[in-house]
């Protein structure tokens, strides 16, 4: 590998050619402070916060975007460094609505640590408040461009990893903004709520439509019983909200601070309606085989995905497994079973799904989902970064809960339902159970090679006799080029998952925000993932069909995985949607 020799403050690097002057200080453990730049998502200089000196260049260069050379030397911190960062924060200040102590992200707001590590006077160059109207009208996201700071990171995250491309630069000077295509509402555009714009958002311009008064409403209802349940992947995430190591595990301080929110509250296990998934889609894909019905049949629990398919690919809606996500297979369970074994009128349960993404505050909303025509299974979604906010309203001191389980009987559930948070983990559990289902003997329960980060992973293996041949990929762009390889007959695999988000729900829209230094140095996905992988080797039981609350479901319940009430409860359908237009 070909070298460059230079100096930073004074202190020599060696690093590969080719990096940038940001990445070889990286090296040298120094952080230069960034604001636009999102590493392989959003590299384009734009907003001059990284602005350093060189000996003998004129002027100050972006340390983001100029490329190491030999005997270079950077200064990062003179003086004149520094004026010009300090005067480009301020006078983004200037236009930005300056609501520190009501924003969502008050404390966590990149523009707000810069402006106090700078020592900014957000008034130097007092300007006019922007007047933008907040776009409140999805369900899943809010955009208030009057904290927006123009620096594109949403715009590449939509375009450059999920290949939309939904919202984009208007207009100019000081009505310059953000939104899409005729300055529609993104409830009218063809975006898929998955919320990596969001998680990309550097200040409090994009936030999760929030919901936490209506969970707040409910519990101090005392006619209602409220139920959570949180997503597999939570447990890998939450922990950070609360400045804990990334990849901590808190699942058991999760499950005692849910329960810690209300005397009618029970938390459940999510991981239990990954598995009763894999149950049904692991079935519905030996039946496909067998029975030479469509093929290849695509995961269904991201539900970003499945809107993705329905305004973009519609003539693959068929391949789309008719099984519900995890989430709207728990809230049909807890409309349904829990009620009536119960004996409670379902009007007084509050269904509180837990979840990654802002796509399942839009999941939860679809009719097709309803298994009673009445209300809705799932009465509110809510992301790991609002479960945070509500544990830490609630004066719980998070860190130092005792490790408890989550409430029966929704508290068991196998490693398959574990890794349902991580790219792969979808697949895996299901050729586990799918393994079975064709050899009783089987003892494989191990696929590695469906996990990790690789954009696409093909993979063939030989079951009982039968050839499956499987293909994991996350994020969208990488999903259009595989469904453009289906249409150019090119593709050969039975079974496809795909997550929306880039390393899977670990790395979901709703997660806990990152600062820039962890995004842009830190593998956060791999840390996350192996919270979980680690959780999947220590369990008990690890394919799905060995959970006791498993048998214990369809024996009292569903029967057997497609039978009637299976399909009423368990089961959808999709809908074609305008791929410009709602
Ligand atoms: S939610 Fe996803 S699809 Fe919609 S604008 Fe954001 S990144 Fe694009
Ligand atoms: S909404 Fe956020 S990410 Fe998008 S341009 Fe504005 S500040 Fe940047
Ligand atoms: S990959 Fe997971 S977090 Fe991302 S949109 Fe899909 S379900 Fe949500």
């Amino acid at each position: 590998m070909e070298t460059v020799h230079l100096k930073i403050n004074n202190i020599p690097v060696e690093v590969p050619k080719g990096y940038t002057i940001l990445q070889a200080a990286k090296e040298a453990n120094i952080e230069i402070p960034t604001l636009c730049y999102l590493k392989d998502i959003n590299c384009i200089g734009a907003c001059r916060v990284c602005m350093v000196e060189a000996k003998n260049r004129r002027g100050l260069l972006a340390a983001c975007v100029y490329p190491v050379e030999e005997g270079l030397e950077v200064f990062t911190n003179t003086p004149a460094v520094i004026k010009s960062r300090k005067t480009t924060v301020e006078l983004l200040l200037s236009t930005h609505k300056k609501k520190c102590l009501s924003c969502v992200r008050n404390n966590n707001c990149e523009l707000q640590k810069l402006a106090v590590e700078l020592g900014v006077d957000e008034d130097r160059f007092a300007g006019e408040e922007p007047r933008f109207e907040i776009d409140n009208f999805s369900p899943y996201i809010v955009r208030d461009n009057n904290k927006c700071v123009n620096c594109m990171r949403c715009v590449a995250a939509c375009k450059n990893v999920q290949g939309i491309s939904v919202i984009g630069g208007i207009d100019r000077g000081f009505n310059a903004h953000i939104g899409s295509a005729f300055d529609k509402t993104l409830d009218k555009a063809p975006c898929v709520g998955c919320g990596q714009c969001v998680v990309s958002c550097p200040v409090g311009a994009l936030t999760e439509q929030p919901e936490e008064q209506k969970v707040w409403d409910a519990i101090a209802d005392p006619t209602k019983q409220v139920l959570f349940f949180t997503a597999p992947s939570i447990k890998a995430t939450l922990g950070e909200a609360f400045d804990m190591p990334i990849g901590t595990n808190v699942e058991g301080k999760m499950a005692a601070a849910i329960k810690r929110l209300g005397s009618n509250v029970k938390a459940f296990n999510m991981d239990f309606t990954a598995d009763l998934t894999i149950i049904e889609e692991a079935n519905e894909l030996v039946d496909r085989i067998k029975n030479g019905k469509t093929l290849p049949m695509f995961t269904s629990c991201c539900p970003a995905w499945v809107k993705f398919v329905e305004h973009y690919y519609p003539e693959f809606i068929p391949n789309l497994s008719t099984c519900k996500s995890p989430q709207a297979m728990f809230g049909a369970v807890l409309k349904g079973y829990y009620c009536q074994k119960n004996n409670i009128d379902p009007k007084d349960v509050f269904v509180v799904s837990v979840i990654p993404c802002t796509a399942k505050k839009f999941e939860a909303t679809r009719p097709q989902l309803r298994s009673d025509e009445n209300y809705d299974d799932v009465d509110v979604a809510l992301t790991t970064r609002e479960l945070a906010r509500m544990i830490k309203r609630a004066g719980l001191e998070f860190a130092d809960l005792p490790d408890e389980d989550f409430d029966a009987p929704f508290n068991k559930a196998t490693g398959g339902g574990v890794i349902f948070g991580a790219t792969g983990g979808v697949l895996e559990a299901a050729l586990r159970t799918a393994a079975r289902i064709l050899d009783g003997d089987f003892k494989q329960v191990d696929f590695v090679e469906v996990r990790g980060p690789e954009a696409v992973r093909e993979v063939t293996y030989e079951i009982a006799g039968v050839k499956i041949t499987v293909a994991v990929t996350s994020g969208l762009g990488n999903a259009r080029m595989l469904l453009e390889k289906m249409k150019r007959g090119e593709a050969n695999f039975q079974m496809l998952e795909v997550m929306s988000c880039p390393g899977g729900c670990i790395n979901g829209g709703g997660q806990p925000y990152r600062t820039d230094a962890v995004s842009n140095f830190v593998d956060y996905k791999a840390l996350r993932s192996k919270a979980l992988y680690d959780q999947d080797k220590a369990c008990e039981f690890r394919v799905c069909d060995d959970s006791p609350v498993i048998k214990m479901i369809y024996d009292e319940y569903f029967e057997a995985p497609g039978k009637e009430k299976a399909h009423h409860y368990l089961h959808t359908s999709y809908t074609a949607r305008d791929k410009y237009y709602k």
